[in-house]
């Protein structure tokens, strides 16, 4: 099918993208990669008399590094190149591995970490990776820029912290975790995720576990009693001890009880909550792998 007839601007900068926004009164989409928006239009699920192509802003796709060793990525960072930037695999490598899950290459060549961000599809993987991170989403708008924590962002299934006349403009990531993890199922490659899990090892005193679920849920889900779960282990590790394979274990099935998934023509909710516990385990042992790999070298 065609889109329905809409108007197109070619932005050229945040402020001007940011007027086209407040002029069309909240009926104006912005244009990142296109990948998720024009399917939409297509299908005409999405009609928005008014595109906003941000495209064309200087700035939107740098990678910087922060001086306390964090990252800071403009919103029209491409999939592609965050799976590839040595700047990402070092400083947010579970970014960089959740990215290459994204799609096929033709869509992660395209498609912007702002726009998955904005876009807040349950079953996509950048929106819980960016939770488990502690990342902060930073929104411009006509009273000026704010930040919100990721985990306060996502509000359910395609649906966020923007307002209508916002964007967003850039993602915040503190310094590297201690370790991480991910573990997905997708029935085929480049098949949106049965479901996930990515596993952080947070700094701090004490070390804390941050534990996401993706495809489980109407947006990214934290597993709390996994978390506590591990909550000694943790601590333990962040002392120089390992996790035991048990611990990860019994990790996984408290997250299993921690969801409440859908059931739909792919997957039933009982094989969700399963694949959450086991994708859990997974995650956590590939954290632990890691680690131990790191600290021997
Ligand atoms: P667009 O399509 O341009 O925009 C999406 C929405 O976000 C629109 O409403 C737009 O107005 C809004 N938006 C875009 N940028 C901003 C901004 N800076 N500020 C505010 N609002 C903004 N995704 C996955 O996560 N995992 C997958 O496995 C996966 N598989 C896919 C398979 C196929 C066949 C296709 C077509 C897509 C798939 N995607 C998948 C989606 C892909 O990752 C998209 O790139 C992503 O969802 C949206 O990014 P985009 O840059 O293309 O955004």
């Amino acid at each position: 099918m065609k889109p329905a007839p809409f108007r197109y601007l070619r932005a050229g900068s945040v402020a001007e993208a940011l007027s086209a926004l407040a002029a069309a009164g909240g009926e104006a989409r912005l244009l990142a990669g296109g990948q998720s928006l024009v399917p939409a239009m297509n299908f005409r699920v999405a009609r928005p008399p008014l595109l906003v192509d941000i495209n064309a802003i200087p700035g939107l796709d740098a990678i910087r590094p922060t001086d306390g060793g964090g990252l800071v990525l403009g919103a029209l960072v491409r999939h592609a190149a965050l799976a590839r930037a040595p700047l990402v695999a070092e400083r947010a490598p579970l970014l960089a591995e959740a990215a290459r899950h994204i799609g096929h290459r033709a869509i992660r060549n395209r498609g912007t970490l702002g726009g998955s961000l904005a876009h807040a599809d349950p079953a996509a993987e950048l929106p819980a990776v960016v939770v488990a991170l502690g990342a902060e989403p930073r929104l411009a708008g006509p009273g000026g820029e704010r930040g919100v924590a990721a985990d306060a962002f996502f509000r359910g299934p395609l649906l966020t912290a923007l307002d209508p006349e916002e964007m967003l403009v850039e993602l915040r990531l503190p310094a590297p975790a201690l370790a991480w993890g991910f573990a997905e199922l997708a029935r085929r490659p480049g098949d949106y995720a049965l479901a996930g899990v990515a596993a952080v090892l947070a700094r701090g005193t004490p070390p804390r576990a941050r534990l996401v679920a993706f495809g489980a849920g109407p947006r990214p889900l934290r597993l709390p009693s996994a978390e506590h779960v591990l909550g000694d282990a943790v601590e333990r590790v962040g002392a120089g001890g390992e996790l035991d394979v048990e611990t990860a274990r019994r990790a996984g099935a408290a997250a299993g009880a921690d969801v409440d998934p859908p059931s739909d023509v792919h997957a039933s909710a009982d094989y969700r909550r399963h694949l959450v516990a086991v994708l859990t385990e997974r995650a956590l042992l590939g954290a632990f792998d890691r680690l131990r790999a790191e600290r021997r070298s």
